[in-house]
């Protein structure tokens, strides 16, 4: 079923607006580089790595982006001397962390190793920061030594950016600390879920910002397993959910009716609610164009997204028509627009599709198949539309979710809407049950794909 722009706004809110990605020329690929940078550069502070055997792929990254594309550059192109750069220890997965602040699954469940990955798929684990690149030289800077490479990818996932709040420089860095959206570190999960095993009684404000934010789905369905967790509890709280869009951006039947009809007593739900202030003084949130005073007890804020950092320090970021600072790409190539062989990818990317981990994976399989082409044959492959999956649970106790499957169609370079959608809203009875299995089957299969 094709979408329409209008019915794909309606559908996402924002995900699948057409951009005009204009001046971004496709590049003819290019045989393969090794014997380019990889045996040439040279630095006084190159890492402790052997001597590649083949083309270098250095990606960064070791979020679900950056581990497909690794594994899958290396399973299409077995000469590839294949390195993934993160700089956290382990993997902590954002998908399923819902479930974990009200208890449903323990941190075991999200947590993955990311040496067994590196292992299973014969790749090299490189833990480290990266600080830079050189683009010249064709090396990539990192806390632990410089590493040269042959095709760099950048998968550095989403920052924060609290600017369109106005907050000023001491509130945005206690909002930060204090009350963490819960979008990215694991030591947010953290926090967020010694938050309700504390709560005692009143407001706990959640909010949903405005752009290309990550994971569309994931504000309402927190709110509904917050709601769920207070009800079963018998905690005298209420979930405030500040949308700054003027309705639910995704799956809205299904959420707005477990709001009506479980939630009733447990949920507020506020559309066109962009923050206007916040006084962590006296615990008061102005939103919305009337300047309604919201009181907490407390809260978690999720301000809009923009490209990871990494992108701006590497000179290799755009602003888009909603966000910051994102990968300045070609939308079928991902690669970085008048640079040869560096690619962005996974959230950080320009294009208008659902910034979520299915998403990722699925583009991160293209990806590595296109560079593996690159090297093996000097051609690219066909393109091939992301997939976007994504389940929401309602409930914790029992499961119950909700659901959709969604690829992507371009008119040209102009990304149209999604195609081949399919929409499961249904939470009651055993539709609702059946997405509930679902959803920990789709991420237990996710995590096999990226990691064995
Ligand atoms: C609460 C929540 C629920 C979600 N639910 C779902 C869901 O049900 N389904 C779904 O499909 N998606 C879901 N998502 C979205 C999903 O988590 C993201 O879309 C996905 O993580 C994006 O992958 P990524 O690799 O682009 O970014 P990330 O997974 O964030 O990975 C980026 C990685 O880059 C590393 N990095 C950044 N900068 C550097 C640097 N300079 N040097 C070295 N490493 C660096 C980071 O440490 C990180 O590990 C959810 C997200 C959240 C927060």
């Amino acid at each position: 079923m094709a979408l329409s722009r209008r019915d794909a706004l309606k559908f996402s809110g924002v995900a699948v607006a057409a951009l005009a990605v204009s001046g971004c020329a496709k590049d003819e690929a290019k045989p393969s580089a090794q014997k380019g940078a990889t045996k040439a550069a040279t630095s006084a502070n190159m890492a402790n790595l052997p001597a590649p055997k083949g083309p270098r792929v250095v990606v960064v990254g070791g979020g679900w982006s950056g581990l497909s594309v690794a594994k899958y550059t290396k399973k299409f192109a077995p000469n590839a001397d294949v390195i993934l750069v993160e700089q956290r220890s382990e993997f902590v997965s954002c998908p399923i962390s819902n479930l974990y602040l009200v208890g449903a699954v323990d941190l075991e469940f999200l947590t993955h190793d990311y040496l067994q990955a590196a292992r299973e798929n014969n790749y090299t684990f490189f833990h480290a920061a990266a600080t830079g690149v050189d683009k010249e030289a064709r090396i990539l800077k990192t806390t632990e030594g410089d590493i040269a490479y042959d095709h760099l990818v950048l998968a550095p996932g989403i920052d924060y950016d609290y600017a369109p709040w106005g907050l000023d420089a001491t509130t945005e860095r206690r909002v930060r600390q204090e009350y963490p959206a819960g979008f990215m570190l694991s030591s947010e999960h953290m926090t967020i879920k010694n938050k309700l095993e504390d709560f005692e009684e009143g407001n706990f404000i959640l909010t949903v910002p405005g752009g290309n934010y990550r994971c569309l789905p994931a504000p309402y369905e927190r709110t509904c397993l917050i709601a769920d967790y207070f009800k079963r509890n018998e905690i005298n709280g209420k979930v405030i959910l500040l949308d700054e869009n003027p309705d639910i951006t995704i799956k809205r039947e299904g959420f707005h009716s477990a709001f009506d009809e479980m939630y009733k007593d447990y949920v507020q739900y506020v559309p066109n609610a962009k923050i206007v202030s916040i006084d962590l003084e006296n615990k008061k949130v102005v939103a919305g164009e009337f300047d309604e005073e919201y009181e907490f007890a407390d809260a978690a804020f999720y301000p809009h997204v923009r490209g990871g950092k990494l992108l701006e320090i590497c000179g290799v970021a755009k602003d888009t028509a909603f966000n910051k600072l994102e990968g300045n790409i070609d939308p079928f190539t991902y690669e970085v627009v008048g640079e040869k062989n560096i690619y962005v990818a996974g959230d950080a990317r320009p294009m208008g599709y659902s910034k979520s981990g299915n998403t990722a994976n699925s583009e991160g399989h293209y990806l590595g198949k296109l560079i593996a082409g690159r090297i093996n044959s000097g051609k690219d492959i066909k393109w091939q539309s992301p997939l976007t999956v994504c389940y929401s649970a309602v409930s914790a106790q029992p499961e119950h979710a909700i659901s959709v499957r969604a690829e992507y169609e371009f008119e040209g370079k102009k990304l149209k809407g999604f195609t081949n959608v399919e929409l499961s809203q249904e939470w009651r009875g055993k539709v609702g049950e059946n997405n509930g299995k679902a959803l920990k089957e789709w991420a237990k299969g996710m995590y096999r794909d990226m990691f064995n």
